[in-house]
């Protein structure tokens, strides 16, 4: 429509009272509802006066809706993940089983004595549990808790080689996800790196070499992405731990959290390096172990109590939240049950099979197909192994490329992976839920 005069634009009230609005105020909330309205209907006005053009009500209600659902997807929306990693940082990590969450609910949504002693009637400790509940799962004295793994390696250094030397290996003086590299976090913490070795070999003779009147600790870092193979060596926990001068720490930054021996094959657990004698193993809650992001300590008593009394650990401790889906996670293990991670990784091929079957059945089978595809279990945890599984395979005419971000841009986007001219829909992580989902979205993409 091409006018001299401006044909009225509705008001703010008027558009925000329309049915595909309003939904979106429980999503963003009304003020970012009504920013996105004020912008977009600003845009529309500069566009009139370059043009003279104006779209209807519905087509600008449309266009609000695209932006306040642009603003919303930019939140951790939930998604299906297909993409071969059972425990994706970017995706979240590992998700919480069901049951754990719903166990802390009257924690988290009434008062809770997270630091108060009943029997006293005065403010008491935060988290007592956790040091029960670790040392039945790892054989430590203790843990310490605090708000995710770099932030627990933080902490020991801070705490005990603030100004020393720390030791590490060349060939563990690495890079693990976006911005944690080990030296830069050793120098943040006011100690000095003195790496030994090389990047394939460390023998206990060159750590023992190191060893001066500053050295505070040793630091093992576990190699949770990438792998070295060949002509490698390094000495094991339990040969460091008797070949260093007893006031010398062990520290192991295990990283995935697997806490028992043979569960992931290629991974030496929190309990393995425990017994072999390290003084202090951090690791994250939220890989291997699936619960919330937090960094655990655990290790010796006498080593715990100045971490828990460092100011540092007031900056870096966990929120009720956190601590109470945390203890949750424990318990619900000490009780026999796994962790989600481990469960996706152990599923049933067939079970698998049947679920793919399922989702594929009356699409057009030279574009769909399942495959046997292998997964990764991710999280840090044993880079170089591959778990068995099941992927629906997807060739279309339009690149694979597109394909994937087609899926991705659902309403509950489906993040696959693409292989070679094809899509590949992992199925390890996929839930019955999720795979009625994924097969509505395939219907949709074939147009059956
Ligand atoms: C994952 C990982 C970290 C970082 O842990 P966050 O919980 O993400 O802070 C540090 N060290 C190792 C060895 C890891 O695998």
């Amino acid at each position: 429509m091409k006018t001299t005069q401006r044909p009225a634009i509705p008001q703010v009230e008027k558009l925000i009272s329309s049915d595909e609005l309003t939904l979106w105020i429980s999503r963003i909330s009304r003020p970012l509802v009504i920013a996105i309205i004020r912008k977009e209907l600003e845009a529309i006005r500069k566009t009139w006066q370059k043009s003279g053009e104006i779209p209807g009500e519905s087509d600008m209600i449309d266009r609000i809706a695209a932006a306040c659902e642009r603003q919303y997807r930019q939140r951790p929306i939930r998604v299906i993940n297909c993409s071969g990693v059972l425990i994706h940082t970017n995706l979240g990590r590992a998700p919480l089983n069901r049951q754990v969450w719903d166990a802390v609910q009257a924690a988290n949504t009434r008062y809770t004595a997270l630091e108060y002693a009943l029997e006293e009637g005065k403010r008491g400790q935060r988290n007592a549990l956790f040091s029960p509940l670790f040392a039945e799962l790892t054989g430590a004295e203790g843990a310490v808790v605090v708000n995710n793994n770099a932030a627990a390696l933080f902490l020991i250094l801070s705490t005990f080689a603030q100004g020393k030397e720390v030791i590490v290996s060349r060939g563990e003086l690495v890079q693990i996800g976006g911005g944690f590299r080990i030296p830069e976090i050793l120098e943040q913490s006011g100690a000095t790196l003195v790496p030994v070795g090389t990047t394939n070999i460390t023998t206990c003779a060159d750590y023992l070499a190191a060893v001066t009147e500053r050295t505070a600790l040793v630091l093992k870092v576990h190699r949770s992405n990438f792998a070295i193979r060949g002509f490698t060596e390094e000495p094991s926990t339990a040969e460091l731990a008797s070949a260093l001068p007893k006031k010398i720490m062990l520290v192991v930054d295990q990283g995935s959290g697997v806490l028992s021996s043979s569960t992931v094959p290629g991974e030496t657990s929190v309990t393995e390096h425990i017994h072999a004698g390290a003084s202090l193993v951090s690791f994250s809650g939220d890989k291997v172990l699936g619960s919330v992001q937090a960094g655990c300590i655990v290790g010796k008593r006498e080593l715990l109590t100045p971490l828990e009394t460092h100011p540092l650990y007031r900056v870096l401790r966990p929120g009720k939240t956190v601590a109470t889906l945390l203890e949750q996670t424990l318990i619900c293990q000490l009780n026999g049950e796994l962790s989600t991670p481990l469960c996706m990784a152990k599923r049933d091929i067939a079970e698998l099979r049947a679920m793919g079957e399922a989702i594929i059945t009356d699409l057009p089978a030279d574009r769909v197909s399942l495959i046997e595809a292998p997964m990764t279990l991710g999280g840090g945890s044993a880079p170089d192994e591959y778990i068995f599984g099941i992927a629906i395979k997807l060739t279309l005419l339009d690149s694979a490329e597109q394909m994937v971000k087609l899926l991705r841009n659902r309403v509950i986007p489906i993040i696959g992976k693409v292989e070679h001219d094809s899509v590949l829909l992992h199925l390890g992580a996929v839930d019955a839920e999720e795979a009625a989902i994924i097969r509505t979205e395939l219907k949709h993409l074939f147009g059956v």
